[in-house]
């Protein structure tokens, strides 16, 4: 059985609440359902930004950067690469959201909770080498 991680879970983790969390958990999710990975499994990750949605990334995955099991390459797009660690295989995913202006911290969050997952989320399958660099 997977254990559960929600959107409060990362909230607290990452310490405030934002828009950056919210995409983090709503790509994470994505990817771990595609991937058909739980928590407790085996895995690694490679994130493309450095900010916010990073946190979420490691509270879903359980990938941390003190595991050496996720991997900070910024390049400034909302997109996690999610392997089997034993394979080096599985998928990236992307997420891509147009948030309405003038919404607070907490509206922004809502709203991306609120969005299709599927419609804002793209995935292919990915590969990466592992264990990950230094
Ligand atoms: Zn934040």
């Amino acid at each position: 059985m997977c254990k559960k991680i929600t959107i409060d879970d990362c909230v607290a983790f990452h310490g405030h609440v934002c828009g950056g969390i919210a995409l983090g958990y709503v790509l994470a999710q994505y990817a771990m359902e595609k991937l058909g990975a739980c928590r407790e499994d085996a895995l690694c990750a490679r994130v493309e930004c450095s900010s916010c949605p990073v946190d979420a990334v490691q509270c879903v995955t359980g990938c941390t950067a003190g595991k050496r099991t996720l991997e900070v390459a910024d390049a400034g797009r909302t997109a996690l690469t999610l392997v089997r660690k034993e394979t080096g295989r599985g998928i990236r995913a992307e997420i891509a959201v147009s948030v309405p202006a003038g919404l607070s911290k907490a509206e922004t969050l809502g709203y991306i909770l609120s969005l299709d997952p599927a419609a804002v989320c793209r995935w292919e399958p990915a590969a990466l080498e592992v264990p990950l660099g230094r």
